[in-house]
């Protein structure tokens, strides 16, 4: 007999005959003996649906009353769970944020969890009901309601997880699980049986959207064991743990991920003093423009150039702040290029492995690929390339690092 958080998402709760579906699944458990706290997200769409009243009232919604607003859509599928439960003879009963009491600050919209109190949750899985919780919301201490950022239910399955000490947080959604890398590029994509928080974190960020990323880093503090798993096909899913122990049997890259968020800009000739880093990025993340990747060269002439990343949707403000820039320190010329795409391959296996870099870009020439950009981390080397490569790369990376599934037959 187990603990067990169970999260479900959107589409798992989108209607009616879903939710009696996600019903008989927690019922199959409780039968089996389990202990369940399950967390709901709204029914697919609610939330933005909710949004968009919103905006129709005002442009920039009060933030406050907007949580007010948004968190009704879990309220909605808690109770009609509950109700499907006890319909079929399983005791059950639903909470708000602020019934259980997950205690958050007043950042409106985008709290953060300080405190759960798990008595409640606690005295009824002792009388034997299933406790249902709304995901996404909280309450700070003057009684607002508050939530936790969009995808927010994530977070708070495995804070409820981790306040419960859980055996396990089962994140249920459409997909069956964490993959190579994204299916639609390459069909020869593999579910993974296991990945560190850490690659986890590292796919999440690079745009692979299973998982809302603090809810990653949530359980990677606390090491509340995660599984992400399909709400209506069984499988195993993909276990997301602490555990390195095999590592050394397991692949050196365990994914790859790649986006198309981001736009570079280089600014030429600038003269190369001490001091010309920050006179280049201060006023860049004093417009509150986040940079990724940063290059810099020296060249004969004792200028150098200086090249970065940034979100795409920052790319028409940094070029202002550059251009501006480029006045004042007297630089040769800015370019920029937003047609570019981030390709990384991820994996804790590269802590023990030397090559894995040259390997990457050893695949990459054989395509006839140019590099513009590279970055590593330990478990982690990034490249930018031209956009329209971007799937060429991804095939070739999942080839050359031995990710593709078999094919049938073989
Ligand atoms: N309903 C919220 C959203 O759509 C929270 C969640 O689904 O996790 O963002
Ligand atoms: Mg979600």
């Amino acid at each position: 007999m187990a603990l067990i958080v169970q999260k479900f998402g959107g589409t798992s709760v989108g209607s009616v005959e879903r939710i009696e579906q996600v019903a008989d699944k927690v019922k199959k458990f409780r039968d089996a003996g389990d202990d369940l706290v399950v967390v709901l997200s709204a029914m697919s769409g609610e939330t933005n649906r909710l949004i968009d009243l919103a905006k129709q009232i005002s442009d920039q919604p009060v933030p406050r009353e907007l949580d007010v607003i948004v968190s009704t859509g879990e309220q909605v599928t808690i109770a009609l769970l509950a109700m499907a439960l006890i319909k079929r003879g399983v005791p059950a009963v639903s909470y708000t944020g602020n019934q259980v009491r997950i205690l958050t600050d007043s950042a409106h919209n985008k709290a953060r969890i300080l405190q759960i109190d798990d008595q409640k949750i606690r005295a009824d899985l002792k009388e034997g009901r299933v406790v249902v919780v709304a995901g996404f919301q909280g309450v700070d201490e003057s009684g607002n309601i508050t939530t936790l950022g969009r995808g927010g239910s994530d977070t708070t399955g495995v804070a409820l997880a981790a306040a419960l000490k859980a055996d396990e947080c089962q994140i249920y959604t459409d997909v069956d699980g964490v993959y190579t890398t994204d299916p639609r590029v390459v069909s020869q994509a593999q579910r993974l049986d296991k990945i560190t928080f850490e690659e986890m974190l590292e796919m999440a960020s690079l745009g692979s959207k299973v998982l809302q990323i603090r809810a990653v880093e949530f359980a990677g503090k606390y090491n509340v064991p995660l599984r992400v798993l399909h709400s209506f096909k069984e499988g195993p899913g993909t276990l997301i743990t602490i555990d390195e122990e095999e590592s050394m049997e397991q692949p050196i890259i365990s994914g790859i991920a790649f986006n198309r968020d981001e736009a570079k800009l280089t600014i030429r000739g600038v003269p190369d003093t001490p001091g010309v880093a920050f006179k280049i990025l201060g006023p860049i993340s004093g417009a509150n423009i986040e940079v990724d990747m940063i290059v810099q060269n020296v060249a004969h002439d004792n200028t150098t150039d200086f090249t970065f990343t940034v979100h795409r949707n920052d790319y028409q403000s940094a070029l202002t702040v550059l251009e501006n820039t480029a006045r004042e320190i007297g630089a040769r010329e800015v370019v920029g290029d937003t047609k570019i795409a981030k390709v990384s391959i991820v994996g804790v296996g590269m802590r023990s492995h030397a090559g894995v870099a040259s390997r990457m870009f050893e695949a990459l020439a054989k395509e006839s690929i140019n590099i513009q950009m590279i970055s590593t981390s330990e478990i982690k080397v990034s490249v930018v390339i031209e956009e329209k490569y971007l799937e060429l790369a991804v095939r070739a990376l999942h080839t050359a690092f031995e990710l593709d599934a078999p094919r049938q037959g073989e």
